[in-house]
């Protein structure tokens, strides 16, 4: 099948046939299975309000089989013994068959998390690339390396750890999926992905796909739907699981890493942010506003590493603040799958109450709202818009502490490289911090005096493959994605030795 053509007008037929189901059911062992108990819940599109699917909600008792299927599929299916290149060809099938049916994938994304059309295929792209990425790296690991120790003949092996859990949220579903799938699958393991609630649709399409042309074995990858309290816990608290791997707030986190602790199953976790940009007199101040609007626009804010604290440097903080509210002014919100819009709405109604209720929180402990934001009205469409808002003052305040995950930035002024980097790391949060200047000396020397993950220069949310993306303190534990350490992170050493 080659890549359908999106009309203007609607839906690809592909996407009309698979949302016309009338339940969408998990996939456990190469099967579609219901709840037992028979309960479901419904999926909104967040531009329109409109439901678009109704899907089954497991219980602790259905996900329990399809943590035993990935069980059994590890130890019986032959995929962990499978020779890594074999392997590593049915990873780039998987990711070619994506590719054939990328506008398919993309629209099924943009309509159930409300993502800009064109964002939804650059995060299909995303999880192409990342299969292939991790499916060439596999093909270079060293599974065996010798040590050199006197007296004794000794090597490190290391294999494939087996079922491995992943709950996962709604902001970058594809994408998030595959960032941790490619790894666990590349190095041979089974995998059980738990999607969040409003956003199961593209990890079902992929299981429909894998089944229709026979892609992976049956139960290497089971995909549990239902609510985070009971399918999300029913993973966490798996003690089956050889890792396990959360993405999402800090909160859920903690309960997800508990029950992992009290397993003592190895988790890893991808937390929120607070980013910080820290834009130094000597930039472009158009070029540099610009960018800074697009970061906090793009997915209409709902993105972990975002730049959401502006420190300005004080030598151009009142002209780059006009520049920003000029420009934040000019982005066109609207419903996701318009060609013309630039900003789509938030996830839910919760999401929206969330940023509204942070503007009033923000200014009632003293911020000075400087581009008002607040609900916005799209024509036709009954969804979830928000206008992008600017707020200043102390960073002290709430608005500027905790994460709002909405096109909300809060700008502060700074008056020395030193204060500068303070500021940006006067925070729980560590995930990705940007510095803005044309002298590069000193870019690189903030960038690397943040106390995060990421330090980006003249640019913000940038992730590369090959790069490691990870987050510390409240942002994130245990290792990062898209590297070759993720990789690592999905293969078991074992020490053999023998004593000469
Ligand atoms: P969330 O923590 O509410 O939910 C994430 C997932 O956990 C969902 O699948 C949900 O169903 C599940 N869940 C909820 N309660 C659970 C429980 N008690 N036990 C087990 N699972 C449970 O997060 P969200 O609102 O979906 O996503 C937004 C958050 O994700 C933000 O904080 C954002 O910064 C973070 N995030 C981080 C990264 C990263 O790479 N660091 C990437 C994307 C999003």
């Amino acid at each position: 099948m080659s890549t359908a053509t999106v009309s203007a007008q609607g839906l690809l037929p592909e996407v009309v046939s698979f949302l016309s189901k009338p339940l969408h059911k998990a996939f456990i062992n190469g099967e579609w299975v219901e709840a037992g108990n028979g309960e479901t819940f419904d999926v909104v599109d967040p531009g329109s309000g409109d439901k678009i699917a109704t899907v089954t909600s497991l219980q602790k008792c259905d996900v329990d089989k399809a943590v035993d299927a990935a069980v059994a599929a590890f130890e019986g299916s032959g995929w962990a013994k499978m020779p890594v290149n074999e392997r590593s060809a049915m990873l780039h099938r998987i990711a070619d068959a994506i590719e054939d049916r990328k506008a398919i994938f993309s629209q099924i994304e943009s309509l159930d998390c409300g993502k800009i059309y064109s964002q939804a295929e650059e995060d299909v792209q995303n999880f192409i690339d990342t299969f292939r990425y991790f499916a060439d790296l596999a093909q270079t690991v060293n599974y065996r390396n010798v040590i050199a120790v006197k007296h004794h003949e000794a090597w490190v092996a290391r294999h494939p750890w087996g079922a491995c859990g992943f709950i996962i949220p709604w902001n970058f579903p594809f994408l998030l999926a595959g960032w941790g799938l490619g790894p666990a699958l590349a190095a041979g393991n089974t995998c059980v992905l738990k999607p969040a609630e409003d956003t199961p649709l593209s990890a079902l399409y992929l299981c429909h796909m894998i089944q229709e042309l026979d892609l992976l074995p049956a139960g290497v990858l089971n995909v549990v739907t239902g609510y985070g309290e009971t399918a999300g816990a029913a993973v966490a608290n798996n003690p089956k699981f050889r890792r396990m791997s959360f993405t999402g707030s800090p909160e859920v986190g903690r309960l997800v890493a508990e029950a992992c602790g009290r397993n003592l199953v190895p988790i890893k976790c991808e937390l929120g942010g607070k980013g910080a940009a820290v834009v130094f007199d000597d930039v472009d101040i158009s070029e540099t506003a610009q960018k800074l609007v697009n970061a906090i626009t793009f997915h209409t804010g709902q993105v972990c590493c975002d730049a959401t604290r502006w420190l300005i440097h004080r030598n151009i903080y009142d002209k780059f603040v006009s520049e920003c509210v000029e420009r934040m002014k000019l982005v066109q919100i609207g419903y996701q799958m318009d060609p013309g819009s630039q900003m789509g709405p938030v996830v839910n109604t919760k999401q929206r109450e969330r940023v509204l209720g942070y503007l009033e929180k923000g200014v009632a402990d003293g911020a000075e709202l400087v581009l008002e934001g607040g609900a916005k009205k799209v024509a036709g469409r009954n969804g979830y818009y928000v206008k992008p808002a600017l707020l200043a003052g102390s960073l002290s305040n709430v608005a500027a502490r905790e994460e709002i995950f909405g096109p909300v930035a809060f700008l502060a002024p700074f008056a020395s490289e030193e204060e500068g980097i303070r500021l940006a790391n006067d925070t729980d949060y560590g995930l990705g911090n940007s510095v803005w200047s044309r002298d590069l000396a000193r870019c690189a020397r903030v960038a690397e005096a943040f106390e995060s993950g990421n330090g980006w220069i003249n640019a913000h949310n940038v992730v590369v493959h090959g790069v490691p993306y990870a987050g510390v303190g409240k942002s994130g534990m245990g290792g990062g994605v898209v590297s070759p350490e993720t990789l690592n992170d999905y293969l078991r050493p074992i020490s053999v030795v023998r004593p000469l």
